[in-house]
């Protein structure tokens, strides 16, 4: 079976394009009393962006907190913050949510704009193709440019029980504001570790079992663009790094990523580590099975002068190493993708605990 995936609709481009923003919500505006809800990460509260969202007079503006990645008990308690807010209007619903931020803050946005519609907590959906209401219409403004969320079919959430995401073509963005000038301020080394998410995103494409010419073609553009932004001095870098997440992202979305992933996550969930710095974490220690990869990706640090924290696991009980190797295996396709489908035979417990106590 072939899939037949969903993609944004709607996609502007360019330097500036943000100013455009209060135009494309008009048309989705329904009468005068219409509300949008803004979730913006909390990092703009005292930033000049605060003065440029194309905010109505009856509009919600959430500042979001990303300190930590996204919990379904987050998403939950802003879904229901939005609920009390309509009750005191006439319509039940908003007529959008629209995420300005990084892959946290977009994540957090898909995920409110699908619980609007879906009863529950988000922490039922987590998982493939739970979620069966469509959303409210959603858009996205990314911050920072890399992990693909702007393009994907996922909202990646830690629940109680599992880091995993909400996929759903209803969780696709409507509409997404590509402006390389919004992601101009990003910090590095935050810059750097999401940009190396696309970098990881594409070697994990290109080398694994499930690669098409579809993925290879997005893939290939988007490890060039990537090259360009941490190789070589470009004026134009931000573009470059904005269509590099885009087509990283694309590349995915009809292949799969692999074994950095898979440990990222387990990272993720008994650590806490973000999903950028825990990928560069995990792949420094692939040498083994990206050799390419892991070669240039050292470069690319050297010349970014970024310096990974160590000795992240020397210190961790034998049941919190059980659940960060439990929390790995779960991603099944990653594996597969990675090592074919005799993948069990290849990567044991004592393997994958090898590479953790690498880290
Ligand atoms: P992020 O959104 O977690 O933000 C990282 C930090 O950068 C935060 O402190 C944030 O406040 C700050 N920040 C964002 N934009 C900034 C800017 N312009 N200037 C200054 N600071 C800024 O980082 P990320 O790497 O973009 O996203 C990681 C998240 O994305 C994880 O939660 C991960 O699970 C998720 N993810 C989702 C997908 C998907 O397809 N949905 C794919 C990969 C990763
Ligand atoms: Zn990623």
């Amino acid at each position: 079976m072939f899939r037949n995936f969903k993609m944004v609709s709607k996609v502007i481009f360019g330097r500036g394009c943000f100013a455009q923003l209060g135009d494309i919500l008009r048309e989705k505006r329904q009468g005068n009393e219409s509300v949008m809800v803004f979730l913006v990460d909390d990092v703009f509260k005292d930033k000049p962006l605060k003065d440029r969202l194309p905010l109505g007079a009856d509009d919600m503006l959430i500042w979001v907190n990303v300190d930590d990645e996204p919990k379904t008990t987050y998403v939950d308690q802003l879904t229901l913050d939005v609920k009390n807010h309509m009750a005191a209007k006439q319509d039940a619903l908003p007529c959008g949510v629209i995420g300005i931020g990084g892959g946290s803050t977009m994540d957090l946005s898909k995920a409110v704009a699908l619980m609007l519609t879906n009863d529950g907590s988000s922490a039922d959906y987590q998982g493939w193709d739970l979620i069966k209401k469509p959303a409210v219409y959603h858009a996205a403004v990314p911050t920072l440019s890399g992990t693909g969320a702007e393009v994907s079919r996922t909202t990646v959430l830690t629940g109680p029980e599992k880091k995993l995401g909400l996929n759903s073509d209803h969780t696709v963005f409507d509409q997404i504001v590509l402006d390389p000038e919004m992601i101009a301020d990003a910090p590095n080394p935050q810059r750097f570790y999401t940009g190396m998410d696309c970098y990881i995103h594409c070697v994990e494409s290109l080398t694994g079992t499930y690669l098409n010419s579809f993925s290879q073609a997005y893939g290939e553009k988007s490890m060039q663009l990537c090259q360009d932004v941490f190789l070589n001095d470009f004026e134009d870098a931000d573009d470059k790094l904005m269509m590099a997440s885009y087509c990283g992202g694309m590349s995915i979305a009809y292949s799969q990523v692999g074994i950095c992933h898979a440990l990222s996550y387990g990272l993720a969930f008994v650590l806490g580590l973000h999903h950028g710095i825990g990928n560069c974490v995990a792949f420094d220690v692939l040498e083994d099975y990206y050799p390419e990869g892991v070669d240039e990706f050292r470069q690319m640090m050297d010349r970014g002068s970024i310096q990974l924290p160590r000795n992240l696991t020397s210190g961790l009980t034998d049941a919190q190493m059980n659940q960060m190797i439990d929390v790995s295996l779960v991603l099944e396709p990653l594996w597969e993708n990675a090592l074919g489908k005799d993948w069990k035979t290849i990567m044991t417990r004592d393997k994958i605990r090898e590479l953790y106590l690498k880290m």
